[in-house]
């Protein structure tokens, strides 16, 4: 793949979920974690990956260049007043960061609104490009008891690091918790993210229950989706309501 050249496997237009006002959000192909639940299984693997769907021969992810993301991405700048602007997502959103460092020198010159979807669990060196340019992290809360961390393949100790580098750096961070019992949704695992919160005090909170909307995804790709406990909505108000009794606004979003 060309030095300036990424891929991406969507662009979704007028979005409203993905950070404040009218978004553009791009999906890049890529992510360093396996979550059981994911919804969008086709964004895990870097690489452009075909498909069948009936006879047709289909493609998850297209080469695209910065040039033309750009493009793409200022079509739609008259929807972007009221906070509105472009959301990286993925995949992991912040792990392109280092290739789309121009694009995004582009983007803030031009006075877009830059939001990124990430695990946080990456480099150093991507944290510190994202915090020149980023106006909002939307970042996960997931598991953050080192002892669970293999379930879904992360790195507690840098996720921790890298949530402290952005939270003494004033960063504007949401997080966005998915609830899932066995996993996230433990004793321990609850306990330690209501300290977290505690500690950090986010600007918002949004905790979602999780379906099996990917599963078509995981038959195209050849794969199972992995079976997970779904949370009732008892559970869902019971930590709703935890959380705002340490002060902060959290919402329960629904997919
Ligand atoms: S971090 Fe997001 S994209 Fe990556 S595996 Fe988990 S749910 Fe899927």
């Amino acid at each position: 793949m060309m030095k300036d050249k990424v891929i991406v496997s969507s662009i979704q237009r007028f979005s409203l979920h993905d950070g404040p006002g009218i978004r553009t959000t791009i999906f890049f192909k890529g992510c360093n974690l396996k979550c059981p639940w994911c919804s969008n299984p086709e964004n895990i693997n870097f690489n452009i990956q075909e498909y069948f769907d009936g006879n047709e021969r289909k493609y998850y992810g297209y080469e695209i260049s910065l040039s033309d993301l750009e493009k793409e991405i200022l079509k739609d700048k008259i929807y972007y007043e009221n906070g509105g602007g472009v959301t990286f997502s993925g995949g992991d959103g912040l792990l392109p960061f280092k290739k789309i460092e121009p694009l995004l020198q582009k983007l803030q010159k031009e006075k877009i609104n830059i939001c990124v979807e990430t695990s946080l669990v990456v480099s150093d060196e991507l944290v510190n490009i994202a915090i020149k340019y980023v106006d909002t992290f939307i970042v996960d809360l997931k598991i953050i008891d080192e002892k669970n961390a293999y379930k879904i393949n992360t790195n507690v100790s840098l996720y921790k690091k890298n949530i402290e580098k952005l939270f003494s750096n004033n960063c504007n961070v949401i997080f966005r918790i998915p609830l899932v019992p066995d996993y996230t949704y433990t004793v321990d695992n609850v306990s330690k993210i209501l300290n977290f919160l505690k500690k950090y005090k986010p600007q918002l909170v949004q905790i979602f229950k999780l379906h099996r909307l990917g599963e078509k995804k995981y038959e195209s790709l050849n794969m199972k989706m992995p079976e997970f406990k779904e949370i009732t909505l008892e559970e869902i108000n019971k930590l709703k309501e935890k959380i705002e009794i340490l002060g902060i606004k959290v919402e329960y979003c629904q997919i």
